[in-house]
């Protein structure tokens, strides 16, 4: 426990590869039954990319056909209308506080495929586009002016762009080919497209990177201002592109990451940002995006669609299988679109209190504004009592628990700090395939 700082990007606890087969396979009106549902997230997962980048584990596939990309929006819009019948069946009609389309990459879909996506959120699922903050995340190479537009126009109130790195050969490395003169033109576009909230996403740790060729891509995003800047360390992943390579990453390794980490959190500070969490940037200026007010992600449900996407209830989170290799990541995909049931939950986790307090509590102490204390402080005293005596954790003046600079930096490490005996035990059974 706390032996290095980069154990596992924990952005959802409990992490897909402790989900096993549910069974009996509950229907979805019974799993939503009394679920509260006025507060709603809804995300859809689109699982294709035009090149694998040699650093992600993401559930997606290359090379996807027209045809292929057809019979995935058709098979959306079934998985749509089997959601909405649970939610109707089980209870008062859903409101959603929030949407997001992530994947892959959403705008490897045609400016038409977006348009019948959208439509399929709007009218099947009665998702407010247009009144709440909708993200979509895209790359450089499919960030062109018709599909901005598109999104623009739906309502889209944030674009992540997945930019990694300006420098040519450190994109090489990290195995992303692209130009930066790609990219300058996609972030142009962006801005032309007036979607109010731009996020460029950087990863730092990139063989061959040094502090200078980080700070320079940091200097060069900060040329668009963006309202978000995320910084990633990178991980090296079983079954991935680099992890193929056996680089032996090591001790070393984790002190330049660290550091880079370190230069950029403070040139970003220097530059007019603040720190949301170890990851998360916001321009202080940034404007607030409006309908995102009454949304609380620690405790409101969230409907997914899509193969690569998970739902949660209170007790019950859930998705379809899940694998990282190309041709079981393809062989779920071919199996998704083929379904023509989706009445019901098919693989997840069920949470009891325990784990329950445990996800809001990694959720909350991860961010820089920390926690109150309360039942989960507790609950979790010894653990909170160890980040103490690392100098990771400290009582801020107001009285709410929050990590110190330092235990920001090792978030990778705190959080995993809180995945309970059951969790950790179904993750190292796991097979990854
Ligand atoms: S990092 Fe993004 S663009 Fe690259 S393969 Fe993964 S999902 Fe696709």
């Amino acid at each position: 426990m706390l032996d290095r700082p980069y154990e596992a990007y924990v952005y959802a606890y409990p992490h897909k590869t402790s989900y096993r087969p549910l069974e009996p396979k509950p229907l979805l009106s019974d799993v939503w039954r009394g679920e509260a549902r006025d507060a709603l997230s809804f995300y859809t997962h689109v699982p294709f990319c035009e090149v694998r980048c040699g650093f992600c584990n993401l559930f997606t596939r290359t090379g996807a056909s027209a045809s292929l990309t057809e019979a995935y929006l058709d098979a959306l819009e079934r998985q749509a209308i089997a959601a909405r019948a649970a939610l109707d069946e089980s209870g008062t009609a859903p409101r959603f506080a929030n949407a997001a389309i992530g994947g892959g990459t959403p705008t490897y879909l045609s400016p038409d495929e977006l348009t019948r996506l959208f439509d399929i959120a709007e009218k099947v699922m009665g998702v407010g586009l247009g009144a709440i903050p909708l993200s979509v995340e895209a790359s450089p190479a499919t960030a062109t002016p018709d599909r901005l537009a598109v999104l623009a126009e739906r309502g889209t109130t944030r674009l992540s762009l997945g930019v990694q790195s300006f420098d040519d050969v450190e994109a090489r490395s990290a195995v992303r080919p692209q130009k930066a003169a790609d990219v300058f033109a996609a972030l142009d576009a962006v801005r032309d497209a007036a979607i109010p909230v731009l996020n460029v996403d950087l990863i730092y740790g990139i063989d061959g990177q040094t502090r200078q060729s980080w700070q320079a891509s940091l200097r060069t995003a900060l040329r668009w201002t963006p309202e978000e800047i995320y910084l990633y360390p990178l991980y090296v992943r079983p079954l991935t592109g680099l992890g193929r390579l056996n680089l032996g990453h090591d001790a070393e390794w984790d002190a330049q990451r660290l550091d880079l980490y370190r230069s950029g959190r403070d040139l970003l500070l220097e530059n007019g940002y603040e720190q949301v969490s170890m990851r998360m940037f916001r321009r202080l200026d940034a404007p607030a995006v409006e309908g995102g007010e009454d949304y609380a992600c620690q405790t409101d449900g969230m409907i997914g669609l899509g193969c690569g996407a998970r739902s949660y209830t209170a007790s019950l989170h859930y998705s379809f299988d899940y694998a990282v290799s190309a041709s079981e990541v393809r062989g779920i995909i071919d199996e998704y679109v083929a379904t023509g049931d989706f009445s019901r939950a098919e693989v997840g986790y069920r949470l009891d209190a325990d784990e329950q307090a445990r996800r809001f509590l990694i959720q909350s102490l991860l961010q820089a504004d920390g926690m109150e204390r309360g039942d989960a402080a507790e609950r979790f005293g010894a653990e909170l009592e160890l980040l103490s005596d690392r100098g990771f954790l400290a009582s801020a003046p107001d009285g709410r628990l929050r990590l110190t600079d330092e235990g920001l930096a090792w978030s990778d490490s705190v959080g995993p700090m809180f995945f309970s005996e059951p969790v950790r035990a179904a993750m190292r059974a796991y097979e990854l395939r």
